[in-house]
């Protein structure tokens, strides 16, 4: 009887401590959950105390950062010259075997002949005023320049304004080497711009201006019509000419695509405009 009445007093005690366990651990919840908003509370208040404070000190409310709005540029201002009826000069026919070396165009008329090299900078600024001038161009890539980036050259060929043409692969200088080499050049860079660009160049400026015959032989024998050299240069924001202070009818001017791009250009339009010239593109005279 004895033992009857112990072993009912041990379910007994069984259960409250069960009872026990299970408030214990429902008291453990409420107070994690109780625990992790007050944390949540105190954080939005801290944010909403950081957005009056910079309300207070700027009167506006952070937002995300915007995207940054495109380069505001100064529209260059060309005095406008009116473009000519016709072309007065054609390439003669070339039974030489040799591309033809040319500075300037032999041409009475008011224009002029922008050639912008490299490609190793690719600013938005460049395309705008480019773009804003209404200026024809030739852009002489070389390939070590572009290959990083020959999306941004396809932009230029949209309107008809610039035209892709010859720099070489590697823009090694030129004179005194093989023929082999040269011809790597100047037809490994053609066979890229036609790929890259759908149009196959005409023209080759050769790097540093460094060319001799065999050079002239490889250029003509890569299906180049000339080999376009320059009268004068738009260079550290001035303008520096072979012959004389200004720029003369038909002359060819070398620009670069360059950090000073900007000063570059500025010096170019204000020795265009002084020279009541008009700037056509190389491709349409020869
Ligand atoms: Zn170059």
């Amino acid at each position: 009887m004895k033992k009857y009445y112990k072993s009912q007093e041990n379910t007994l005690l069984y259960i409250v401590f069960c009872i026990l366990s299970l408030v214990l651990i429902a008291c453990s919840i409420l107070i994690i959950i109780e625990a992790s908003n007050k944390q949540r509370n105190s954080q939005t208040i801290q944010n909403s105390a950081s957005v009056e404070q910079t309300t207070q000190n700027t009167g506006k409310i952070d937002l995300p950062p915007q995207p940054t709005p495109n380069p505001i540029i100064a529209k260059p201002e060309v005095k406008p010259v009116a473009k000519p009826p016709a072309t007065d000069y054609t390439l003669p026919n070339n039974t030489s075997g040799l591309a033809p070396v040319l500075l300037t165009i032999p041409t009475k008329l008011p224009v002029v002949f922008l050639g912008i090299d490299d490609g190793a900078v690719k600013s938005k600024k460049a395309e705008e005023l480019l773009k804003f001038s209404g200026f024809k161009a030739t852009l002489f890539l070389a390939n070590r320049f572009i290959t990083d980036n020959p999306s941004y050259f396809k932009t230029f060929q949209q309107d008809n304004q610039y035209t892709i043409q010859n720099h070489s692969l590697t823009h090694m200088l030129l004179s005194g080497v093989t023929y082999a080499t040269q011809k790597k050049e100047i037809c490994g860079m053609a066979d890229y711009i036609e790929k890259t660009y759908g149009k196959r160049p005409t023209l080759f400026r050769p790097p540093g201006g460094s060319y001799d015959k065999t050079t002239q032989k490889a250029a003509y024998d890569c299906g180049m019509k000339a080999i376009i050299m320059w009268a004068a240069k738009a260079n550290g924001g001035k303008m520096d000419y072979q012959q004389g202070n200004k720029l003369r009818p038909g002359d060819i001017v070398l620009m670069h695509f360059r950090n000073e791009f900007e000063a570059d250009f500025n010096s170019f339009v204000q020795a265009v405009n002084n020279a009541n010239l008009r700037v056509e593109a190389l491709e349409d005279w020869l």
